[in-house]
């Protein structure tokens, strides 16, 4: 049973966390093959059998279960697999990649990664959009079903069967953190009480969530390693051709990386979703690139170019791209911390911006002006102006 939450209760050891193992992209992406170790913020000892702890737990149905749907929610109440244990020291990480019980601790832990992160950003917990009901989160790690969803008190996780061999979304830590996001952003910011949604609201929830999964994937260490080697830590430049997307591996950076303006998309949520995420796409790769002048590690200032997309020339892109690369084995771990700083910038300045926004009163020009204010109260603040003129690019402003 579960113990009210108190950590003076712990040792300085069990305050470490605990131990599981994350693949940060399906194992079939080049690079990604082994998964990485991740601590999670319940401390050891008090993640439980399932896994399970305070915040949310995994059961894993016996038998064929229907995807929720109201009035059908949880508790699941039924016959269940035996449930992921931790080992002798308390920790997941020796559960073998290939059983359900390994899936059953990578979608726990991947969610769990995900709220750790944007709890630190935000500086404080965000409850459950549910907690009337339920105080958890109910994780079904494996349907036999062809789609992923969260809702009242539920993550539902099936397979991609778009692939020869079906691969479950709980291996899949992109799908699992874009779902956590919707539910994050739904304690956060609150659900709307007008039955009407807007188009916008829809639509920035899918940013969201696609960004959330962004900053996720840019906490493992093998994921910023690839992307910087890959590009010797030419984003900028890549990115203004957008061949940044096409040069990546990582889903999250193919979704990310291109140039639609709001004028350039329809109604449908998810189409409408993608200037938006672009637009915070480019703010992280920009205040990314301008770390790296301040610290003298490039030497292409995007400050003295009015317009991000529009405005740089071919030979300024060259003469960086030859800089970058020719220093770059050199500057690997320079390059490495200034996109962890970028990162941390822009994922506080967005989950900060959560505090201004309202679900019964919401457009894109509120949430980018809501950005512009959260960065301007914060660490970033000497990239207001960066900011706003990627918003107002896209047409957002
Ligand atoms: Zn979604």
């Amino acid at each position: 049973m579960f113990r009210e939450f108190d950590l003076s209760e712990d040792t300085s050891s069990q305050r470490l966390g605990t131990r599981f193992l994350v693949f940060p992209q399906p194992r079939f992406i080049p690079g990604y093959e082994k998964p990485e170790p991740v601590w999670i913020s319940t401390p050891r000892g008090r993640v439980g059998g399932g896994p399970s702890d305070h915040r949310l737990y995994v059961v894993d149905p016996l038998r064929p279960k229907e995807p929720y749907s109201a009035p059908y929610l949880p508790p699941f109440i039924g016959d269940v697999f035996p449930p992921a244990e931790p080992g002798p020291d308390g920790h997941f990480d020796e559960l073998l990649p290939g059983t359900r019980q390994f899936l059953a601790a990578h979608a726990f832990a991947s969610v769990r990664r995900v709220l750790d992160i944007c709890e630190s950003y935000m500086g404080q917990e965000v409850s459950w959009f549910f907690s009337d009901s339920y105080k958890r989160l109910e994780i079904i790690p494996l349907l036999d079903w062809d789609n992923s969803h969260s809702g009242y008190g539920f993550l539902e996780l099936g397979e991609d069967s778009s692939r020869q061999e079906p691969y479950p979304f709980a291996l899949n830590f992109d799908a699992i953190a874009h779902e956590t996001g919707h539910l994050l952003l739904l304690g956060a910011i609150g659900v709307p009480r007008h039955s009407r949604l807007s188009v916008d609201f829809l639509a920035y929830h899918e940013a969201a969530a696609d960004f959330i999964s962004l900053l996720g994937l840019l906490h493992f260490d093998t994921a910023l390693d690839h992307i910087l080697r890959r590009t010797r830590g030419n984003l900028l430049i890549s990115n203004e051709l957008d061949r940044l997307a096409e040069l990546s591996d990582e889903k999250q950076v193919r979704t990310l990386s291109h140039s639609l303006r709001i004028g350039d998309v329809g109604d449908e949520a998810h189409d409408r979703s993608r200037p938006f995420s672009g637009a915070l796409f480019d703010t992280l790769v920009e205040i990314f690139q301008l770390i790296l002048v301040e610290r003298g590690l490039a030497s292409l200032d995007t400050r003295t170019i009015r317009e991000v997309r529009l405005d740089l020339r071919q030979e300024e892109l060259d003469r960086e791209a030859v800089q970058l690369r020719e220093a770059y084995n050199a500057s690997h771990f320079a390059l490495k911390s200034a996109l962890e700083e970028a990162r941390d910038l822009v994922g506080e300045m967005f989950v900060g911006s959560w505090f201004y926004l309202d679900p019964d009163n919401f457009s894109f020009p509120m949430a980018s002006e809501a950005l512009v204010q959260a960065v301007s109260n914060r660490r970033g603040k000497r990239f207001t102006d960066r900011v706003y003129l990627n918003f107002a690019w896209r047409g957002l402003l």
